[in-house]
């Protein structure tokens, strides 16, 4: 069934993703970046850098309360990190599925974690957990300039849209 151009726009979503230090130095960038690419959602923003401290705890201000709090803004501004833009339907909470649980231990064969992770200190990707984290994400790790706006040419046989 074809679905109308207006709704399909009115689905679209975006979510920050970032390859972790873990990630980038056990070389699975690409890896990672072609289960996002291959399912069928868009890349519209990709950086390498390495975040200061002061720029992890900003990330993670949810979490300042939590023991682990320190090492873990110590560990994520210990070297480059991989910062992406995903766009398409539902892609923040599909996102997360492709990521898995937080815990790898808990997280399925299949996902991100479950196939390359053990450990929750370094499972090595960052998934924006709900459309306000999103928003706040991008905001925080990208200048509105930096977010390309196209038509990939696949989107027609991704979304069956005219
Ligand atoms: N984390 C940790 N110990 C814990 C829980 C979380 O080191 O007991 C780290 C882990 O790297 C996780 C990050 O803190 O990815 C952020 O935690 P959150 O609960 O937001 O998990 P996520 O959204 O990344 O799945
Ligand atoms: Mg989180």
């Amino acid at each position: 069934m074809l679905q109308d151009q207006e709704a399909h726009a009115a689905e679209m979503e975006r979510t920050f993703i970032a390859i972790k230090p873990d990630g980038v130095q056990r070389g699975l960038i690409s890896e990672i970046v072609s289960r996002f690419e291959r399912k069928g959602y868009k890349l519209v923003a990709i950086k390498l850098i390495v975040p200061s401290k002061e720029f992890a705890q900003k990330h993670y201000h949810d979490l300042k309360e939590r023991p682990f709090f320190n090492g873990l803004c110590d560990f994520l501004s210990s070297g480059p990190v991989l910062a992406m833009v995903w766009e398409g339907e539902g892609v923040i909470k599909y996102g997360r599925k492709l990521i898995g649980a937080t815990d790898p231990q808990k997280s399925e064969p299949g996902t991100i974690r479950g196939d390359f992770a053990v450990v929750v200190g370094r499972n090595i990707i960052h998934g924006s957990d709900g459309p306000e984290t999103a928003k706040d994400e991008i905001a925080l790790w990208f200048e509105p300039k930096e977010l390309v706006s196209y038509t990939s040419n696949a989107e027609k046989w991704i979304y069956g849209v005219n």
